[in-house]
C-alpha cells in the first residue's frame, strides 16, 4: 500500500486550491491528472520580470515590472475599444489596457490613488508606454515575487500559464520531504540536492542555463526516475530467479533431426544463438532472452531449435506470433521441420472454432502435442498445456506486458525467449528489460541480396506505375505498401483501397489487398494468390503485414514514406532481397520533406545495416517515437531523457543491483527510503515482489 505521506501527490489536480472541474481539465491536458503530475511537468522555458525601470526608461518590446501609482481609470464610450488605467511614477505615465473588461474586477484590484506592482510586455502606442492585459498586478508587499524570474510551462489551449504555474506551485507545496534513497556517496560525488531541492529547483529556473537536462536538478530527478526504473525491473527479475527454474537439457536428438531436414545451413549467428539460448535452459534460473534479427534473418529457426530442446526434455513449447498471418508463417516454417523431427505441431488462432480445435486443445492439455503456434490465442484461458517449458514471444513489442505475463502463468517456471526485429537500440534494452540477455543474428543467410533503394517524390508517380507495368511483364512481384497515417485504421483504409482499385484496373486480375479489417480466410486467399505468383502485386497496409514471408517478392513500394519510421521502413525494405533475383525498394514521399524524414531517408539509402539503423532512429526521434506506436511497451521516461541521460541509466542499473545484493527485500534504512522512491513513481507492482515480514 501506498504510504498515507504520498496520498496528497496522488490526490486528483481538482484538490489543489484554485484548480476547479473546469481548469482541472485543462492542467489535465498539459501536465497529467494528479498532482504529482505537476511536478514532473517542468518548465520549458523562463519569463525573466527582474527588469524594474522607471517609466521614462522603460524599454518597449521587454518584459518589466514597474511600481505605478494608479491614477484614473478610463472606461471606454464603445465596448469594442478597450478599457484603460492610466497610472504613473514620477518620471511619467504608463496605461495599463484591457479589452472586454470587467470593470468591478479591475475597480477592485487597481484602486485609485494606491500604489501597485504591475508586471508585462511594454508596447508603445502613439507615444504612450502601455503593457496591454499586464501579466501580473499586485501589492507592494508582492513586489519581491513579481521581480522574481517566472517558469514557463507547457501549456494547453486555454489554460494560462498563472493557473499553470499556481498550480504547480500549489502542488510543490504538497511534496513532502522524504527519506534520502539515493547512496549518500554518490549523492555526493554528483553535487546533487535533495529531492524536495531538486523539484523546488528544477521549477525555480534563475536563467535560460538553468533548464538544461544536465543542471543538478535535473539531473537528480531524473535518476530518481531511472532508479525507480531499473529497481522496479530487478524486483521483478530477482522474484523470477526465486521461483526454482528447471534445467532443461537434452541430448539434441530432435535437433539434429530437423538440422539434417533443413534445405540451408545455418550461419553462424544463429548456431551461436542456439548455443546461447541452450545454456540459458540448461542452467537453473529462468531464461529471459532476447533474439534480435532482421526481419529474414532466420530467427524462426532457432525459435524451432529451441523449442525441440524442450520437447526433448519431455516438456512442451509454445510460439506466439502478433498477428494471424505471422502465426501461419511460422507454423508453415515450422511444420515440414517437426514432421522430420517426429514432433507434434499444431496452429491455434482464434478463428477456427472447429471441433479440430478442441481436439487440439485436448491434445495440448494432455501432452500429446508438443509445440503451440498461435497468436493471442494461445493465453486465453480455455489454453491449457500439460508442461509447457518454453515461451517462445516473436514481435514483442506488440504484446504488452500485461500478455506476456499470461503466457508466461500457463506453465510452472518457463523459459522465455523473446524475438523482435526491431533492433532496439542498447539505452532503450536496458530502460525495458534491465540487463535482458540478447542474442543477435547479425549475418544475413546466403543468398540475401542488398536492396537497390530509391527515395522519388509523388510528382513521379507516372514513372513508377510504368516501371511497374515493365515489371510486371517480366513476372516480378511487387509489395505495393499504403500510407500510414496516425493511428487510424479506417483513413489507412481508404488510401489502401483506392489504390488497390486504380491498380487493379491496370492489371485486371493481378493486383491483391489485405489490411486490418479485411476476414482472416480473404487475407490467407489474397497472400496465398501473392506466394503462388497469381497475384504480382500485392497493396497493403501496413500494420498488419511485419515478417511476411515471400522469397520470390522483389520490389518494394512504400508511398508517404516520409511518414514511416526508420525502423518501419526497414522492417518494410526487407521483405524483398530474399532471392537470388536483384530487389529495389522505392519509398515514395510527399515533399516538403521535414529535416528529420530527410535524414531519414537519406540513412536508408546509405545503409542496410539494422543494428546501425535503430541507433540512428533513436537519436532522430526519440525513444518515445521509436516504434512509431506510443503502444510500443516500452517505457516512456517523464524527467529523464534517455538521449542525454545515458550514463545515469547505466548508474542506476548498477546502483540497483547492488542494492539488492546487500538487501534483497528492502528492509535497511535505504531500503524503506527506496520503497518509497517506487511509490513515488507508481512502481508498486515492483513492491509487491518483495518478501514481507
Ligand atoms: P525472421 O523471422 O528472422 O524474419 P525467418 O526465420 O522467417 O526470418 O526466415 C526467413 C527465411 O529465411 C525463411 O524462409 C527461412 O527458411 C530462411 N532461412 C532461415 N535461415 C536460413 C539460412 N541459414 N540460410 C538460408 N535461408 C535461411
Ligand atoms: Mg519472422
Amino acid at each position: 500500500m501506498r504510504p498515507p505521506v504520498l496520498f496528497p501527490l496522488f490526490a486528483p489536480v481538482t484538490a489543489l486550491p484554485g484548480v476547479g472541474p473546469r481548469l482541472g481539465k485543462l492542467v489535465e491536458r498539459a501536465a497529467g491528472p494528479r498532482v504529482v503530475d505537476l511536478l514532473w511537468h517542468l518548465p520549458s522555458g523562463l519569463i525573466d520580470r527582474r527588469y524594474a525601470p522607471k517609466v521614462r526608461d522603460a524599454k518597449e518590446g521587454l518584459v518589466a515590472t514597474l511600481t505605478v501609482w494608479v491614477d484614473a481609470h478610463q472606461p471606454p464610450r464603445n465596448p469594442r475599444l478597450p478599457y484603460r488605467v492610466r497610472c504613473r511614477d514620477e518620471t511619467g505615465f504608463l496605461f495599463l489596457v484591457f479589452f472586454h473588461a470587467r470593470p468591478e474586477y479591475l475597480e477592485k484590484a487597481l484602486p485609485v490613488g494606491e500604489q501597485r506592482v504591475v508586471s508585462g510586455r511594454l508596447e508603445r502606442f502613439r507615444d504612450e508606454l502601455q503593457i496591454t492585459h499586464p501579466d501580473h498586478i499586485g501589492t507592494l508587499a508582492e513586489l519581491e515575487r513579481l521581480r522574481g524570474v517566472e517558469p514557463v510551462y507547457p501549456l494547453t489551449a486555454g489554460l494560462t500559464l498563472k493557473v499553470q504555474g499556481k498550480a504547480v506551485r500549489a502542488a510543490l507545496q504538497r511534496a513532502p520531504e522524504l527519506p534520502e534513497w539515493i547512496d549518500p556517496a554518490h549523492l555526493k560525488r554528483q553535487g546533487w540536492p535533495s529531492w524536495r531541492e531538486a523539484l523546488l529547483a528544477a521549477h525555480a529556473p534563475e536563467s535560460e542555463a538553468a533548464l538544461a537536462a544536465t543542471t543538478p536538478a535535473r539531473a537528480r530527478l531524473a535518476y530518481d526516475e531511472l532508479l525507480a526504473n531499473q529497481l522496479a525491473i530487478a524486483l521483478v527479475r530477482q522474484h523470477q530467479r526465486r521461483q526454482a527454474g528447471r534445467r532443461v537439457e537434452s541430448d539434441g536428438r530432435l535437433r539434429q533431426k530437423a538440422i539434417a531436414a533443413l534445405p540451408f545451413r545455418l550461419t553462424g549467428s544463429q548456431e551461436q544463438a542456439v548455443k546461447e539460448i541452450l545454456t540459458d535452459m540448461a542452467g537453473e534460473a529462468r531464461m529471459l532472452r532476447l533474439l534480435q534479427g532482421d526481419v529474414g534473418s532466420g530467427k524462426t529457426v532457432v525459435a524451432f531449435l529451441a523449442m525441440l530442446n524442450a520437447v526433448e526434455a519431455g516438456g512442451q513449447a509454445a510460439l506466439m506470433a502478433p498477428t494471424e498471418i505471422l502465426a501461419r508463417q511460422h507454423f508453415a516454417t515450422i511444420a515440414p521441420l517437426a514432421d522430420a523431427a517426429g514432433v507434434r505441431a499444431v496452429l491455434l488462432t482464434g478463428r477456427d472454432k472447429s471441433r479440430a480445435r478442441d481436439v487440439s486443445l485436448a491434445d495440448l492439455r494432455r501432452g500429446a502435442i508438443d509445440v503451440a503456434i498461435g497468436t493471442h490465442a494461445l493465453f486465453q484461458e480455455e489454453v491449457a498445456f500439460k508442461d509447457l517449458v518454453l515461451a517462445v514471444v516473436d514481435e514483442q513489442h506488440r504484446f504488452g506486458v500485461h500478455q506476456r505475463l499470461l503466457l508466461a502463468a500457463k506453465g510452472g517456471a518457463i523459459d522465455m525467449l523473446v524475438m523482435t526485429a526491431t533492433p532496439i537500440p542498447r539505452t532503450l534494452l536496458l530502460a525495458a528489460y534491465g540487463d535482458m540477455d540478447v542474442s543477435r543474428l547479425t549475418e544475413k543467410p546466403a543468398g540475401r541480396r542488398p536492396v537497390d533503394t530509391r527515395t522519388l517524390p509523388v510528382e513521379r508517380m507516372d514513372e513508377v506505375i510504368s516501371a511497374v507495368r515493365r515489371a510486371v511483364a517480366k513476372g516480378t512481384r511487387i509489395y505495393w505498401v499504403c500510407p500510414l497515417v496516425e493511428e487510424s485504421e479506417a483513413v489507412d483504409l481508404a488510401a489502401a483501397t483506392e489504390r488497390h482499385a486504380q491498380l487493379a484496373a491496370l492489371f485486371p486480375g493481378r493486383v491483391g489487398l489485405v489490411h486490418g479489417r479485411l476476414k482472416s480466410a480473404e487475407k490467407d486467399a489474397a497472400m496465398a494468390g501473392f506466394a503462388s505468383g497469381k497475384l504480382a502485386i500485392l497493396v497493403a497496409t501496413t500494420v498488419i503485414e511485419v515478417g511476411v514471408d515471400v522469397p520470390e517478392a522483389t520490389v518494394m513500394v512504400v508511398e508517404h514514406a516520409e511518414r514511416f519510421g526508420l525502423a518501419q521502413l526497414h522492417q518494410l525494405r526487407g521483405r524483398v532481397g530474399r532471392s537470388e533475383k536483384p530487389s529495389a525498394c522505392l519509398l515514395i514521399y510527399a515533399p516538403p520533406l521535414s529535416v528529420a524524414a530527410k535524414a531519414r531517408l537519406a540513412i536508408l539509402r546509405e545503409t542496410d545495416d539494422g543494428f546501425r539503423i535503430a541507433e540512428e532512429d533513436f537519436r532522430l526521434r526519440g525513444p518515445g517515437e521509436l516504434l512509431g506506436t506510443r503502444q510500443s511497451g516500452l517505457p516512456e521516461f517523464r524527467l529523464a531523457d534517455l538521449a542525454v541521460h545515458e550514463d545515469l541509466l547505466a548508474a542506476a542499473r548498477d546502483d540497483a543491483r547492488l542494492v539488492l545484493q546487500r538487501d534483497p527485500d528492502l528492509k535497511g534504512a535505504r531500503g524503506e527510503a527506496l520503497k518509497s522512491l517506487l511509490y513515488v513513481f507508481e512502481r508498486d507492482v515492483a513492491v509487491r515482489y518483495l518478501r514481507s515480514g
